[in-house]
């Protein structure tokens, strides 16, 4: 068979080994997995609830559901007819890229970041072009900038930035989306962590912010995500969207989680409690800890990571290897941040590796 050229470049995306797959493989009976950011209080269960009571599975959801965009809209400060929805973040970056990336086009990323860009990137035929962060792995502006050409279709930006948690200055952010003609896209998926969000950004008519239901709200198993979009972004995305993105208990789980801010504000406020706790008491072992606006944290430490995530796994902690991630060293290593008792076992598990 002959399949596309560009597939040549691409990998398939790794995700994190499973607890089950774990516990087989190394005969635990207890595992925790801190390694896909996964919401470790489940999401709220109003959402839960809601989703259990829907039953009508044989009849077909509505295209593009306005009475969750409508609330999407209250929650973000604006209007309905700005909102994109789709399957994950993933699936609403997916609908961007067929807008504007074709085959031979670029896409500036700065590295290391989300590993999905660059798959994505690929799969459309078109160049990722790598720019490499700054010490502290904020962007290196001019050298975004130097990057971006006629070819360049989109610049992608995640704040708070995954793997390494910082999240990027507005005015940074506002620079490149004023000098440039490409579309940027600014991944906010860990929004609701952080201290800071880049939302006033979406007034200017290239900028795209996506969100997600996958983290905060602990909805990932639904896949639901959106964006602010323009509203000519808008008119042109409902042409590339598959028919029905969302599912119906989807769209009401989404919508219970919304309305139950409590539940968010539970969540959140415990993350950023433990982000500290943990913080500290790997710093206190001689870890290097990036600060972090997310519900993850990037470690580095003297083993390779490789050799830290398989001590790790042996002691039933389930951590993210990011030696693989483009821009990463061999030394970094991703730490969702879980409940008390998970944290616990990792930091001991880590203090068991580091000091034996
Ligand atoms: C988890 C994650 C996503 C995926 O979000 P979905 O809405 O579940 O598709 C997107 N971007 C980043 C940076 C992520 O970490």
């Amino acid at each position: 068979m002959k399949f596309r050229e560009a597939l040549k470049s691409v990998s398939p995306y790794v995700p994190g080994k499973s607890i089950d797959e774990v516990k087989r493989e190394y005969g635990l009976d207890k595992v925790v997995k801190l390694a896909s950011n996964e919401n470790p209080y489940g999401a709220s269960p109003k959402a839960v609830k809601a989703f259990k009571s829907y039953e009508d599975l044989h009849i077909y959801p509505e295209p593009d559901p306005e009475d969750l965009r409508q609330k999407i809209g209250e929650y973000v400060g604006f209007d309905a007819e700005r909102i994109v929805l789709g399957a994950g973040i993933d699936g609403v970056m997916e609908n961007i890229f067929k807008l504007f990336v074709d085959s031979s086009d670029e896409v500036v990323i700065p590295i290391p970041s989300f590993p999905y860009y660059h798959i994505l990137t690929r799969v459309c035929g078109a160049r990722d072009v790598c720019i490499a962060r700054k010490e502290d792995f904020s962007i290196d502006v001019q050298a975004m900038l130097d990057a971006v050409s006629e070819k360049t279709k989109i610049v992608l930006l995640c704040s708070p930035n995954n793997p390494t948690g910082n999240i990027e200055n507005e005015e940074v952010v506002r620079e490149i989306a004023e000098s440039c003609n490409a579309v940027v896209f600014v991944d906010e998926a860990y929004a609701e962590f952080s201290s800071k969000n880049l939302l006033k950004l979406a007034e200017y008519e290239n900028v795209v912010i996506a969100r997600t239901f996958s983290k905060a709200f602990g909805l990932a198993n639904l896949r639901i995500g959106y964006a602010i979009v323009s509203e000519e972004i808008r008119k042109e995305y409902l042409k590339v969207s598959t028919p029905f993105p969302l599912s119906t208990p989807a769209k009401l789980a989404a919508m219970a989680a919304l309305d139950d801010q409590e539940f968010l504000r539970f969540v959140v406020e415990k993350t950023r409690e433990e982000r500290r706790r943990v913080s500290k008491k790997l710093m206190d072992m001689g870890v290097k800890v990036y600060p972090s606006e997310a519900n993850f944290i990037l470690i580095e430490t003297p083993l390779k990571s490789a050799k830290l995530a398989e001590e790790l796994l042996k002691r039933g902690i389930i951590v993210r290897d990011c030696s693989k991630f483009i821009g990463c060293s061999e030394h970094h290593v991703r730490v969702s941040i879980g409940k008390k008792e998970e944290n616990d076992a990792f930091l001991e598990a880590m203090e068991d590796v580091l000091c034996s």
